[in-house]
């Protein structure tokens, strides 16, 4: 079995959560699952290695779960994207539009280090408005964006297309594509 049947053989789909319409991707039996956990992570790791990373930028908060084991197995440091009111000291915010609502995100100002490249990931994309919002804030502030990269694409919602136009430099790497 390949990465993505496996990754198929333990996703759980929730039809009409968290709200009407919505098919949600539960990835909690991969988590509870470490032989393909680890395998879903070596992935990751291997189509990172060719953007030169200098940190790692995870979404809260099913985003952290792969971005911080992730920026420790390539060795730089890991930082948390959050909602608002969760960081302390000086925040960059920025406003984006879920599948699901609206809502703010916040990145601690000096974890963004003018020159330095960004690897922004998530649990899944759908739109790319939570990435998207992350990415502003990187470019906006002096980062580059040196790539994205996601366990689940959901293809329908274009997020891919939304994330290269905003950061036509960054690759986007999705493990399963939907
Ligand atoms: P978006 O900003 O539209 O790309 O949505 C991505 C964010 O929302 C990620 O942090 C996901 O965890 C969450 N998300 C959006 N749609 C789904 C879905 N169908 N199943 C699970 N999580 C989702």
């Amino acid at each position: 079995m390949n990465i993505q049947q496996e990754l198929l053989s333990v996703l759980k789909d929730y039809p009409d959560f968290p709200k009407p319409g919505i098919v949600f991707k539960d990835i909690c039996p991969l988590l509870a699952n470490p032989a393909v956990f680890k395998r879903v992570l070596r992935h990751l790791a291997e189509h990172a290695g060719d953007c030169s990373a200098t940190h790692v930028v995870g979404m809260e908060s099913r985003g952290f779960l792969f971005a911080m084991p992730l920026a420790a197995e390539l060795g730089v440091p890991f930082i948390p994207a959050r909602k608002s009111g969760k960081l302390p000291g000086e925040v960059l915010k920025q406003s984006y539009t879920l599948e699901y609502g609206i809502d703010h995100v916040e990145i601690q100002k000096a974890s963004i280090v003018p020159g330095a490249r960004y690897l922004v990931v998530d649990d899944v994309v759908a739109t790319g408005g939570t990435a998207g919002a992350v990415a502003r804030l990187i470019q906006a502030n002096g980062g580059t964006v040196a790539g994205f990269s996601f366990v689940i694409e959901l293809s329908f919602l274009a997020g891919r297309k939304s994330l290269q136009e905003l950061s036509p430099q960054a690759g986007v790497y999705s493990l399963l594509t939907l």
